[in-house]
């Protein structure tokens, strides 16, 4: 049961991508450990790669503590030259005040870095018992525009106004990669998920395109769901999807409520797929500041976005062995995190992880 891959590969490794293992090389990639609990689990991540023997060098980036003009955030203009040089990184999450302050770190980062795919699989895992065993489906979503532009205005006083833009570059390039992603990984059916019946013009637009790309992927069943009937069916039957491609709004949502459906947000791992074939990996969930810095939080998300990056750099070996050592550590249930019912820390959870490498 354990053994081969429960994760879904990454579609295409860029032809050109700057490491090697054949020679022994060390490859260079980014670490943001990011707020909250990003730094206990990005740890967790760090010795689990140690003990695997992944021949990785971090160079590893903090958010900084004042404005970066080159970049209108308090991410540092280094730091992003640190992605764009390696191509590959691993971030953890990083916090946004609601309702003011700067640039939102993560929106500059898809920005600045074209992130334009964000890749979340989401399977139950074996042991670990919820209302479905079966889970197995990938939310693929538009990273860059929708709803989270940027583009906000008081109109006059008591109205403001928020711009959804969708563009038919971004959506084809979604789309493409979907579908892409969908034949090179086995999966039978593409689902876009939209509100088109209300939202005519933007996510009309959104369908046109993905119409326009499922048409080149015959082999694929293409179909088109509308958000509230999609979420009602996740919720009865998440069996009769595969992948759902959406507007970043929607991904952002509907990610979380797959979460949900094998046991939290501790559990789901994603991948930022980046113009010039970056891969910046990262945990769905946010810098849960209710449980940072008490040892508490679950880095299974954070480690299995780890085993994408590694797939993504051919690394299968060692993803293997860290993705079966995480299964099965939850699998036994004997250090399992607060998150799902157990007592573990973090660090405990770790050490058993690493144990079973
Ligand atoms: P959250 O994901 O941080 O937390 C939601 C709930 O899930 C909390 O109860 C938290 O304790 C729990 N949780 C999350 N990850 C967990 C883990 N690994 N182990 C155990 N429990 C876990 O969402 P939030 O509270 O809405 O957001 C907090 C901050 O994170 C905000 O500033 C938000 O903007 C930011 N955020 C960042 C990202 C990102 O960096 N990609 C994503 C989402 C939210």
């Amino acid at each position: 049961l354990l053994q081969g891959s429960v994760l879904p590969r990454m579609a295409g490794r860029a032809a050109a991508a700057p490491f090697s293992t054949a020679s022994g090389e060390t490859v260079r990639a980014t670490l943001f450990p990011g707020d909250g609990i990003g730094p206990e689990i990005a740890e967790s991540v760090k010795q689990v790669f140690n003990v695997a023997g992944v021949p990785i060098e971090w160079e590893e980036h903090y958010v900084g503590t004042e404005v970066d003009p080159r970049t209108e955030s308090f991410l540092t203009w280094e730091s992003l030259e640190s992605v764009r040089r390696n191509k590959v990184g691993l971030k953890g999450p990083m916090a946004t005040p609601i309702g003011k302050g700067h640039r939102s770190l993560n929106l500059t980062l898809r920005k600045e870095l074209g992130l334009y795919a964000n890749v979340r699989p989401c399977n139950s895992l074996p042991g670990y018992k919820t209302r479905y065993d079966d889970v197995n489906l990938v939310t693929i979503r538009e990273n860059t525009e929708g709803e989270y532009s940027g583009l906000e205005h008081q109109v006059v006083r008591g109205v403001v106004e928020s711009l959804k833009i969708i563009t038919r570059q971004a959506s084809l390039r979604v789309a493409e990669y979907a579908f892409h992603y969908a034949k090179t990984n086995g999966r039978e059916r593409v689902s876009a998920i939209h509100k088109a019946n209300i939202m005519r013009k933007t996510d009309g637009l959104f369908l046109k395109c993905c119409r326009e790309v499922a048409e080149k992927y015959p082999e694929i069943v293409y179909e088109e769901v509308i958000i509230d009937n999609c979420c009602m069916t996740l919720v009865k039957n998440p069996g009769l999807f595969d992948v759902l491609v959406m507007p970043n709004l929607y991904g952002d949502i509907i990610s979380d409520l797959c979460a949900g459906l094998i046991g939290g947000l501790g559990l789901t791992p994603s991948c930022n797929i980046g113009e010039g074939g970056i891969c910046l990996a990262e945990a769905v969930h946010g810098s849960a500041p209710d449980i940072a810095g008490k040892n508490l939080a679950n880095p299974t998300a954070l480690m299995l976005s780890a085993v994408m990056m590694l797939r993504h750099l051919q690394f299968n070996n060692q993803a293997d062995r860290i993705h079966n050592a995480i299964l099965q550590t939850i699998s036994e249930g004997k250090f399992r995190t607060a998150d799902l019912g157990g007592k573990a820390s973090t660090s405990d959870f770790t050490k058993a992880v690493c144990d079973h490498i």
